[in-house]
């Protein structure tokens, strides 16, 4: 174990304040609940104490929203929507730094993944659905699209401002209003995005930030006053929602969990595909709903790859997650490292075999090294389930029936992966394989235009692109 002095340098440019409030009508005000701390998981320091909401202050925030969508947002011509979602565009341009910056602390991802992946896409929404505001006469299947009302969205730590903007942007573009409640292990970069709002002038009540665990979200999301649910969270919350909403008119979008397929066939370009697979389930420390975590090797290039694969993966930095270099950050709870270490203890004890590239963990916070399992089978758990973190489960196949075989055996259907060099190949292997997102040489490549989404387990609906629209109108 290695001590490190976390980049002060970097760690200066956010204003964290000691506690905050909960974003209800435009203003901070103190919530009624417990209050709570928010962690920085790379050294277990307390970074802020966060407002509790409780049912009033959800019955408050609710309220707030179906004023500003009765008076203000709803009856705004589009063109002037997207003048505020072109301003709130801009200014995440502008904060980009200190966007990127607070998420690293508060989530513990890398900060050359924040500031190069998540706070860019988060402008980027912003911007795509600025340019829909104005032209959704073009969205709908019908005649004159109408928005649903208020939106309760709930939303995860994996990417607390990128899984913001997915609900936020289209939600505003079509005339919505929203109440979100952000994961309570990473509420900061959704509070400052409330700063934002303020900002931008925003009209009061339109977007409404409340913290706090599960039983807000519950609040939120049965509430009778919220006409729309979007969710994206594990499976098993979102079927408690599903019940929870089911008899009321509520429209309801839901983005669970997975068990992606990364495939790669033996006239793949090796080098490539090891990048991709590293990229698969190593990005974000695995915390990634669509991650690559069930490698499918053709048995032919089976050895050649899999040294590859740990040579590459003897290369990944692990460390400060401030530091511009590190590549795997720290685990984003105590909670989250403890169902890890849980299920790779199971994937032990069902007999696959446990490779890990040799690193020297930090000595404070929560880590897990880059790892691998060889000589899994499809009943293994670590085969099944979802592990969230850092581990790759390593099967084999030898022809391409087989591949889609395996592939769709899975109660999930979020993404898969493909590597291969025949474009034919490409073609049918999309066709076959039951997940909303197929990535033919590449892996975990997102853009605003593209809409998102699962089968089977992984939840219904679509966010992104023009299909993203449609969970928000009616
Ligand atoms: P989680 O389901 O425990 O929590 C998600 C959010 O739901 C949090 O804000 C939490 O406070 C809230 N919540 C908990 N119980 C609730 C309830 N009964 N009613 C309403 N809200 C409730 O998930 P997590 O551990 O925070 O995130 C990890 C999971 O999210 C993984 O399973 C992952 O696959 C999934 N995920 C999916 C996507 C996707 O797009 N499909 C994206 C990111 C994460």
């Amino acid at each position: 174990a290695f001590e490190y002095a976390p980049a002060p340098e970097s760690r200066s440019i956010v204003d964290i304040k000691p506690s905050y409030g909960l974003f209800v009508n435009g203003e901070f005000v103190d919530g009624h609940g417990a209050a709570f701390k928010t962690l920085s998981p790379a050294i277990e320091e307390v970074l802020a104490e966060i407002a509790e909401a409780d049912q009033a202050d959800v019955d408050a925030a609710v309220k707030a929203a179906r004023k500003a969508y009765d008076k203000v947002w709803s009856r705004m011509p589009g063109r002037e929507r997207a003048k505020y979602l072109y301003r709130i565009a801009r200014i995440i341009q502008e904060r980009a730094r200190e966007l990127a910056v607070l998420e690293s602390l508060d989530n513990g991802k890398p900060i050359k993944e924040s500031r190069d992946v998540d706070v860019p896409l988060v402008a980027a929404h912003f911007f795509y659905y600025a340019g829909w505001a104005d032209k959704l006469e073009y969205a709908g299947r019908g005649a004159d699209p109408q928005p649903l009302g208020v939106a309760g969205q709930v939303i995860p730590w994996n990417f607390p401002l990128l899984m913001l903007a997915w609900k936020i942007a289209p939600a505003l573009a079509c005339g919505n209003t929203v109440v979100l409640k952000p994961a309570e292990t990473t509420p900061l970069t959704a509070l400052l995005f409330a700063e934002i709002c303020q900002q931008a002038d925003l009209p009061p009540g339109v977007v409404n930030i409340i913290t706090g665990a599960g039983a807000t979200g519950q609040a939120l999301v049965s509430h009778p006053g919220v006409d729309k649910v979007a969710f994206t969270g594990s499976t098993e919350v979102g079927k408690a929602i599903a019940r929870a909403v089911a008899g009321t008119d509520k429209r309801v979008t839901l983005e669970l969990g997975g068990k992606a397929a990364n495939i790669v066939f033996d006239d793949a370009p090796i080098d490539q595909a090891v990048e991709g697979i590293v990229d698969g389930i190593f990005f974000n420390q695995g915390h990634v709903c669509c991650a690559g975590s069930r490698l499918l090797v053709q048995e032919s290039v089976f050895e050649e790859l899999l040294e590859r694969l740990k040579r590459r993966m003897s290369t990944l930095r692990m460390g400060d997650p401030l530091d511009k270099n590190t590549d795997i950050g720290a685990i984003n709870s105590a909670e989250q490292l403890h169902r890890i270490r849980e299920l790779s203890e199971v994937g032990d004890a069902e007999g696959a075999e446990r490779w890990a590239a040799a690193c020297d963990l930090p000595a404070k916070g929560y880590w897990f090294p880059p790892t691998i399992f060889t000589g899994v089978s499809q009943a293994h758990r670590i085969a099944r389930e979802e592990i969230f973190g850092p581990v790759l489960s390593v099967l084999t196949f030898r022809t391409p029936a087989e591949a889609v075989e395996k592939a769709n055996n899975t109660p999930y259907g979020l993404s898969a992966g493909v590597w291969t060099d025949k474009g034919s190949r490409i073609l049918s292997m999309a066709d076959k394989l039951r997940a909303g997102v197929v990535w033919a040489n590449t892996f975990n490549k997102f853009d605003p235009t593209s809409p998102f989404g699962g089968y089977k387990e992984s939840g219904y609906g679509r966010e992104g692109g023009r299909h993203g629209l449609e969970g928000y109108l009616k």
